[in-house]
């Protein structure tokens, strides 16, 4: 069988974090068995969809590293993927399942339909139950209704089965045959319902699998009887579990960040987003956690993904960063520091040498790129908040003459230069002969007068790191 999967976003909104994981998965399976992946805009809905939204998909996609061969932007003999362009398809459709019977035109006005509601759910029937009351309308007499200029929509003749099918994740699913009704598949607008455009769209671009969110299980029902109708084979149904946030709840914007451009902007890596997101509802057969995309090849299968919906951790998401950010460069990280730091601080003005240094000694105290705000005032910050550290060890009775030797070698140099490692040494070494300070006096002693914390990176690179006139200054406030 030659795999054909689609991602079919609506363009209503931004990529969703759920939307991502669905691509993700078609994507992954298609790559797998050496397969397609389509892009289709489902943009039926006029008054919501947007031209910029359906950029912004493709540019969240295409930052993802989710890359489809088919779609809008790249046209192939499946096309055209706008459904809003695929219109004159939809009515030939259409028009076929009114001649043979499997739809009719409906000229229920809206108040009627309240009425009958109203009446099916006194008589404890689905709301449905009467929305049948044009299926036997004579077609000469319809055509006269139509052609008379009476507002109408076409509905599926509804054959009252039982739908049954083997759902890839959810094993076998059974829908009840008053499940629906003689559902609307064209508004009297002209336009096609959701669940009928998809349908001729998979039927006819040859879908062979249909990956998509639980959430649209119930669909299935209608999408399968419509198959049958259109004497279309089934394609399989795989319907993920769903995203949730802590309450169990669907993942919403309640819950924080949720569209793709949201953690782009916040310059998450993409391979982290993408793996953690992979893991939730999908498991590794060699148990691993952290690996790229690239290299998962045919070990993708739809035989791994859980029942259960998978809790969306923003905490693990970081820890996935952090991750993956480790094996990058540090020139590679040193451009995500400089896409975070503001761009007139003063980390901007420094060497190469000195941001490379900088970034190497902070690499491993980071989960996000922006977690190096945090630590720029270790270096660019000529005070800091005493806290209950710094006012013991300032205390000790070493401290003080440690402070002053420091303060008065400092004061020989430059205001703007920044001492070498190799000065720091034999201050270290003239303060362990000189002045007998060793051990914990020592070491603690200089770095919470040099920085004012008492941990820390290495401090020796810390300090050479930092300009000199911060450095009195700090002397003169452990001195003060
Ligand atoms: N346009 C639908 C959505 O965005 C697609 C659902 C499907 O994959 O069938 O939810």
């Amino acid at each position: 069988m030659t795999v054909r999967v689609r991602f079919a976003p609506s363009p209503t909104g931004y990529l969703h974090i759920g939307g991502a994981r669905t691509a993700l998965y078609c994507y992954l399976y298609a790559k797998a068995t050496a397969g397609t992946y389509v892009l289709r805009i489902e943009d039926t809905d006029q008054a919501r969809s947007k031209i910029e939204y359906e950029d912004a998909l493709i540019e969240d996609l295409k930052w993802l590293g989710i890359t489809h061969t088919e779609g809008p932007d790249c046209p192939a003999v499946a096309g055209p993927y706008r459904q809003s362009e695929r219109n004159n398809i939809y009515k030939k459709y259409s028009d076929q399942l009114i001649s043979e019977g499997k739809a009719y035109p409906c000229f229920l006005t809206e108040e009627e339909l309240i009425v009958l509601t109203e009446k099916a759910e006194s008589e404890k029937k689905a709301p449905h139950a009467y929305h049948g009351e044009y299926r036997r309308l004579d077609p000469s007499e319809a055509k006269k209704r139509i052609e008379a200029g009476e507002s109408y929509v076409i509905r599926f003749k509804n054959p009252a089965k039982k739908v049954t099918f083997k759902d890839l994740v959810r094993g076998e699913v059974t829908f009840p045959e008053d499940m629906v009704g003689d559902f609307v598949i064209i508004r009297s607008n002209g336009l096609p319902v959701y669940n009928y455009c998809c349908v001729v769209d998979d039927y006819l671009m040859k879908m062979s699998h249909i990956i998509r969110a639980e959430d649209h299980l119930n669909n299935t029902c209608r999408q399968i009887l419509l198959y049958n109708a259109l004497g279309a084979e089934l394609p399989h149904f795989v319907h993920v579990s769903l995203l949730v946030g802590e309450d169990k709840q669907k993942l919403s914007k309640r819950h924080g960040a949720t569209s793709v451009s949201k953690y782009k902007n916040m310059h998450y890596l993409p391979s982290a987003l993408m793996n953690y997101l992979c893991l939730l509802g999908w498991s590794h057969p060699e148990e691993k956690d952290i690996f790229d995309l690239e290299t998962l090849g045919d070990t993708f299968t739809l035989e791994r993904f859980s029942k259960s919906p998978a809790l969306y951790d923003i905490k693990k998401l970081n820890y996935f960063n952090e991750q993956h950010l480790r094996k990058l460069s540090v020139e590679e990280i040193d451009g995500y520091f400089s896409k975070v730091i503001p761009t007139d601080h003063p980390y901007h003005d420094q060497t190469k040498e000195w941001r490379l240094c900088f970034t190497e000694l902070y690499t491993d105290k980071i989960q996000l790129f922006s977690d190096v705000l945090d630590f720029l005032p270790d270096v660019f910050t000529d005070t800091f908040s005493k806290d209950d550290n710094y006012n013991d060890v300032i205390t000790w009775e070493t401290t003080r003459p440690l402070a002053k030797y420091l303060k008065s070698e400092l004061e020989k140099l430059d205001d703007n230069s920044m001492p070498s490692k190799e000065l720091i040494d034999t201050w270290m070494t003239h303060l362990k002969k000189e002045l007998k300070i060793k051990g914990k006096a020592l070491f603690m002693g200089t770095r919470i007068v040099l920085t004012g914390k008492n941990h820390g990176p290495d401090l020796k690179v810390l300090v050479s790191l930092t300009k000199v006139s911060t450095l009195v200054q700090r002397c003169s406030l452990a001195l003060s």
